[in-house]
């Protein structure tokens, strides 16, 4: 998965700007202005509890086009003193994206991994990132445990399996997935906010337990597609599993606030008041078009549901609204 995503040469985010109706998925950011907007405002909320740090990074994980980043800073610069003080980071293993990203966003600075971020307050953003790091899947079946590999078979990849004996059993028959390499990430994000002070919100699809099943997907022109198939022509991703996210986040000594779903996050913020004033200004298919964009980002049946929001902070730092601790 991280070959074929992230290889130098023919990695998949290597080499193309995969997003919208011309590509192979669409994602939030794209699919309304609103949802970036309603970030930059949380984004300076967080910044004004805070206490408005004189300089501070306004991180983003994997930005795609730089859209969300955009329509955050719009946003975010009515509230005064935001954006004389912010200093853009954007984590992007992309060359492709990274051009797509400074036109959109201006002067940034990039990083190709999280390792290198500043040590200063941060507010660190990320919408369909970790879904994009790999993970491995176990399978258990009559109580032995294997890791499922990929290999060549006749010419062709496809799926085997090798035995895991470090691997505890988990008490049922069946596939479990692990992402090392997400659990990695939110252990140095966590880690992050409480040496230096910030708040972190992750946006992706998964659940919020964690849970055995075989989420692995593959996408090519917006259709799910064989993951073996078409290496470094195909997105591959799975859901996200909030709890070991959590775990991670929390083991760097961050505090982690119990997650909710995209639509709870969006609805809160101000989706239909924003979504109002914006629909004003336009007219007839346009209208139906913008109104039809928000369902799809906050209906239960479309994004609205799948996708979870997950908000850790620095300890002592005020719980950051839309969030609740129990
Ligand atoms: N956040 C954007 C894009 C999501 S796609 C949006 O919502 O539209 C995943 C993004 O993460 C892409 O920008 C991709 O190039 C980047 N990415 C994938 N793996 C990465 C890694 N290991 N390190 C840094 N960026 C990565």
């Amino acid at each position: 998965m991280a070959l074929c995503l992230g290889h130098p040469q023919h990695g998949y985010y290597m080499t193309r700007d995969p997003f919208g109706q011309a590509g192979d998925f669409t994602t939030a950011p794209e699919i309304s202005q609103v949802f970036g907007e309603l970030i930059g405002i949380w984004c300076a909320q967080v910044w004004q509890s805070l206490g408005k740090p004189p300089r501070f990074s306004l991180v983003e994980l994997g930005p795609g086009r730089g859209t969300l980043m955009q329509d955050a800073l719009r946003a975010s610069r009515k509230i005064a003193g935001f954006a004389d003080t912010v200093q853009i980071h954007l984590v992007e293993i992309s060359p492709v994206l990274r051009k797509v990203q400074e036109k959109a966003v201006g002067p940034a600075q990039w990083h190709g991994s999280i390792s290198t971020l500043p040590h200063q307050p941060s507010i660190i953003i990320a919408n369909e990132f970790f879904d994009a790091l790999p993970v491995k899947q176990y399978e258990q079946e009559n109580g032995l445990v294997y890791e499922r590999v990929v290999g060549l078979q006749d010419g062709k990849l496809g799926f085997g399996r090798i035995e895991a004996p470090s691997i505890k059993p988990f008490g049922k028959d069946g596939i479990f997935e692990i992402s090392h390499a997400r659990l990695h990430a939110a252990v140095t994000l966590g880690q992050v906010l409480k040496a230096f002070g910030g708040a972190s919100l992750i946006i992706d699809y998964g659940h919020r337990k964690s849970a055995m099943g075989d989420t692995l997907q593959a996408m090519k022109d917006h259709q799910f597609c064989n993951i073996t198939d078409s290496p470094g022509e195909i997105d591959i991703t799975s859901h996200v599993d909030f709890e070991q996210l959590g775990v991670g986040f929390a083991s760097g000594r961050a505090h982690v606030h119990p997650v909710i779903t995209q639509a709870e996050f969006l609805n809160a913020m101000g989706l239909s008041l924003r979504g109002e004033a914006l629909a004003r200004k336009l007219e007839g298919q346009d209208r139906e078009d913008f109104h039809q964009a928000l369902k799809r980002l906050a209906d239960d049946t479309e994004m609205g549901q799948l996708f979870k929001v997950l908000a850790a902070t620095s300890p002592g730092l005020a719980t950051p609204f839309p969030f609740e601790d129990a």
